[in-house]
């Protein structure tokens, strides 16, 4: 059934013809971290010129993060966006929605499949941005269940490695885990029950030859418990898009080891994450090489920051982004902060 859920999803998205104006075969995989202030958006375009945009960020201030996205479009070369991912329904992660819909086109959207719990349906800023989400949409929106894939092209021929995009946890809903995700687990600690949409956020893995990236949007302690313990679903990955903007709520340190990550990238804000605990757990990973910020954060001081170099936003500055770009023929993937910084280059694992 959920072969055919997935089968159906990808004959009803229009397939892409985009091919990016600013490269020649052959392609690399690229990811686009973008500042939304503390909010979320991460825009892929694979070797093949499909894109995929992962949130939108916030509605206010007007116009702001909605043409940051569009302006990372254009730079990629991208003149339409291919998948439109919500991971869920917070105002920092699909605020600008209708307002970059405006600029740009969407191919095919995709959500979660349901609403935030009834006590966030009540929530002002919910109220006010669902029916611009709907506008935006059209209501045409695919559901993703933990255990799909985004149906991305590859190149038939083989000679690119595989893309494969697919969704670990959907809806509180573990891939491979059909137990109560709240449920006690000896020896281990498990949080009360996250009564917010965070834990029903969507989290994917992405993998382009042996490069493996996690993109858990917002989900929280015991959803990462459960990707991680009994079965250690995910296992080792290249880049970590470090978990609800590097607050403490989530990024549960059993997780953490288990994707035992190369680099971190943290979608912070001035005033939010990387949070005292899940800044230290990062950094005690026996295979980190570097931890990114989107912003400096200014709770924390220099201690409870990463390295002036490894943040796209200094003290006061806004709108820097970082991008990561993998080449698996070369068995390395290279980041660096908006379109002046020198590559730095880290091994494929
Ligand atoms: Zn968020």
């Amino acid at each position: 059934m959920k072969r055919l859920l997935v089968l159906a999803t990808t004959a009803l998205c229009v397939a892409s013809n985009g091919i990016r104006a600013d490269q020649q075969t052959p392609a690399t995989l690229d990811i686009y971290f973008l500042d939304m202030v503390g909010g979320g958006s991460t825009l892929i375009v694979t070797p093949l010129g499909e894109s995929v945009l992962i949130d939108t960020g916030s509605l206010e201030p007007k116009h702001r993060d909605a043409d940051r996205i569009y302006r990372a479009c254009r730079y990629a070369g991208m003149e339409h966006i291919d998948y439109l991912i919500t991971t869920h329904f917070h105002s920092d992660h699909f605020g600008a929605i209708l307002e970059l819909t405006k600029r740009i086109p969407v191919k095919c959207f995709m959500d979660k499949g349901a609403l935030p719990p009834k006590h966030e349906q009540e929530n002002k800023r919910f109220k006010q941005l669902y029916p611009l989400y709907l506008q935006a949409t059209g209501g045409n929106i695919k559901t993703i269940r933990a255990g799909d894939d985004i149906p991305l092209r590859n190149d038939p021929s083989g000679e690119i490695p595989q893309i494969k995009l697919h969704c670990v946890a959907s809806e509180k809903q573990v891939e491979g885990f059909s137990g109560d995700i709240d449920a006690p687990v000896e020896g281990f600690t498990i949080k009360e029950p996250d009564t917010s949409d965070n834990g029903r956020s969507i989290a994917l893995l992405l993998t382009y030859g042996r490069f493996k990236f996690f993109a858990g949007g917002d989900i929280t302690w015991n959803i990462e418990h459960h990707l991680a313990h009994p079965v250690n679903r995910i296992r080792r990955v290249d880049l970590y898009q470090v978990t609800h903007h590097g607050l403490d709520q989530s990024n549960n340190p059993l997780l953490l080891k288990a994707l035992n990550p190369t680099v971190c990238v943290a979608m912070n804000g001035p005033r939010k994450g990387i949070q005292p605990n899940t800044f230290a757990a990062l950094k005690a990973l026996p295979d980190i090489k570097a931890i990114y910020q989107i912003h400096y954060n200014t709770q924390y001081g220099d201690g409870g920051n990463t390295s002036a170099d490894l943040i796209a936003n200094a003290k006061g500055q806004e709108g820097g982004f970082i991008k990561v770009s993998v080449a698996p023929e070369k068995k390395i993937f290279t980041v660096s902060i908006g379109m002046k910084q020198r590559k730095k280059w880290f091994p494929i694992q």
